[in-house]
């Protein structure tokens, strides 16, 4: 990968944008949302991870040029029929805290026996240009839910999520650790070939 290649991540979410940077490294500089506060809102009308990926990528690509990648994700329940999934960030109302939205997911989990509590992380990442996607990229980590918040690391719903294998959460264990299995990294590491590809035609 060139020196300081520049990408644009269509979020305001600086959690997301902290990992994304973290895991391409230091030849890549990400920029976010966060600095460009005229940049509009995207709805996220879509009803899939893919379809809100594709509107933040086209919407924000139409506003600023090159390549911009937008990361849709969240949590799925098995024992909630899925949810929050695609309300993974408002799944406690507009304008509610990760805080408040894990201890509602906690609350509805409340007395299911642990051979229930299977969830999975998702993460569609989707890269668009002049307001056309051109690629689109998905990651998964299977785990199950805690029955309390655990640990003080990550973010959103990290610290009730233990991935397969782990008996620690993502809230606990290290965050280069989750970096390496989460359904971010596993989508961002498909992005970074295409993206090596891409750069060097
Ligand atoms: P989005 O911004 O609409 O994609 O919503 C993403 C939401 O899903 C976040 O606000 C978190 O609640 C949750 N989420 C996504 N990825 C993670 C993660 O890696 N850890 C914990 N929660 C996550």
């Amino acid at each position: 990968m060139n020196e300081l290649m520049p990408l644009f991540l269509a979020t305001r979410n600086r959690h997301k944008t902290n990992e994304i940077q973290t895991m391409l490294g230091k030849g890549v500089v990400v920029r976010d949302a966060t600095e460009v506060p005229e940049l509009p809102e995207i709805e996220e009308t879509g009803t899939t991870f893919e379809a809100n990926a594709r509107l933040k990528a086209e919407g924000i690509s139409l506003h600023l040029p090159g390549l911009i990648l937008a990361d849709d994700s969240g949590l799925e329940v098995d024992a909630l029929g899925g949810e929050p999934g695609i309300y993974s960030a408002r799944y406690a109302g507009p304008g509610c805290s990760d805080l408040q939205n894990t201890e509602l997911v906690l609350e509805k989990m409340r007395g299911v026996a642990p051979e229930q509590r299977a969830a999975r992380f998702r993460c569609v990442l989707a890269v668009a240009r002049d307001g056309k996607t051109i690629a689109t990229f998905d990651g998964t980590v299977e785990g199950m839910l805690t029955t309390e918040i655990t640990g003080g690391g990550g973010f959103g719903y990290d610290p009730i999520f233990i991935p397969e294998g782990y008996e620690k959460s993502f809230g606990e264990l290290p965050s280069e650790l989750k970096n390496s299995m989460s359904h971010r990294g596993r989508a961002l590491e498909q992005f970074r070939v295409w993206w090596e590809k891409e750069t060097k035609n």
